[in-house]
């Protein structure tokens, strides 16, 4: 890792990394001259992250099948990492996660609860709880949690997504005020629409998907753009990195008048398509 400079050079572990913004961040790193393990739930995505920066003729990377949401499996990965690598790590994404809405929060079924807790938040404490000691004790390191601007956009059936982003974004900041003085950073991403594939692998019912596809094909913002923003910010040592101007202007919107921003969210939710009551409470 260059003096100062976390995404120069990194040996860098990166969840999440078969696609989207996780595939951004492994190839992006690669480009700055990183070592990376791609980590995947699925393998031969992860593999074909893996090919991609071969084909880019810059840096290294290495294919790793990892279950987040299992704590064994994450410490398998940092085992895995640290053999692959011959130290300990320099840099960590937890950017793995997975998308369920589409419902009001009386509605959400027990089973997509246990199912976006596991992924997105467990995850995440996975990913830190794993990690973070070897960073503690190397005394340098650093960590980014991928969590949305959902996490203080309060949009309306997104509850169980906006509860987890939220839980990963407080446990970040914990965590950088845990770690002041220890060499050690952290930080956390908040994007707005980003053009990945996360709609596909969403619990979303179809009205929902359409609607939301729709906003991120014509807002989105490629990956590898948020990805540079992200790890300049990290370089530049913030906490909360925000490269799209949407999410920095909902994030001061929210500061500056919080319930009105919460009660406009209402009424933009009252515009959208309302899944079934009962179409989604088994196992409630
Ligand atoms: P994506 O679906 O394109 O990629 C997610 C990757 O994570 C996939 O390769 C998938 O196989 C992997 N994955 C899913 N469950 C996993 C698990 N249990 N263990 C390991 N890997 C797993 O989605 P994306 O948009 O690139 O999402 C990446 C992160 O960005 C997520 O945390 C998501 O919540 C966040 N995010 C995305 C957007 C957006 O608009 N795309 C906006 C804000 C935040």
């Amino acid at each position: 890792m260059g003096e100062g400079i976390p995404s120069r050079g990194a040996r860098a572990v990166v969840t999440g990394a078969g696609s989207g913004i996780g595939r951004a961040f492994a190839l992006e790193l690669a480009a700055r001259g990183g070592r990376v393990v791609c980590a995947d739930l699925d393998l031969s995505a992860a593999e074909s992250t893996v090919a991609a920066i071969r084909r880019g003729g810059y840096g290294e990377g290495h294919a790793v099948r990892c279950d987040v949401s299992s704590l064994g499996e994450v410490e398998a990965l940092a085992s895995t990492s640290r053999a692959y690598f011959g130290e300990v790590p320099t840099l960590l994404v937890n950017n793995a996660g997975i998308g369920v809405g589409g419902q009001n929060l009386e509605d959400i079924s027990m089973e997509d609860w246990r199912f976006i807790v596991g992924v997105n938040l467990f995850g995440v404490i996975h990913g830190c709880r794993t990690f973070v000691p070897l960073f503690r004790e190397a005394r340098r390191g650093a960590v980014i949690n991928v969590a949305s601007a959902a996490s203080f956009g309060s949009a309306p059936q997104m509850g169980a997504y906006n509860v987890t982003k939220a839980g990963v974004v407080s446990l970040s900041e914990t965590l950088h005020a845990e770690l002041a003085g220890t060499g050690v950073r952290v930080a956390v991403l908040c994007p707005t629409f980003v053009k990945t594939n996360i709609l596909r692998n969403a619990r979303l019912p179809g009205a929902h998907e359409a609607r939301a596809q729709q906003l991120m094909d014509r807002q989105g913002t490629p990956p590898d753009v948020l990805v540079r923003g992200a790890l300049d910010g990290l370089d530049r040592g913030e906490i909360h990195l925000l490269p799209q101007l949407d999410a920095r202007i909902s994030w001061w919107a929210k500061r500056f008048s919080p319930g009105t921003f919460t009660r406009g969210m209402g009424w933009v939710g009252k515009m959208l398509p309302r899944a079934p009551r009962t179409a989604n409470r088994e196992g409630a």
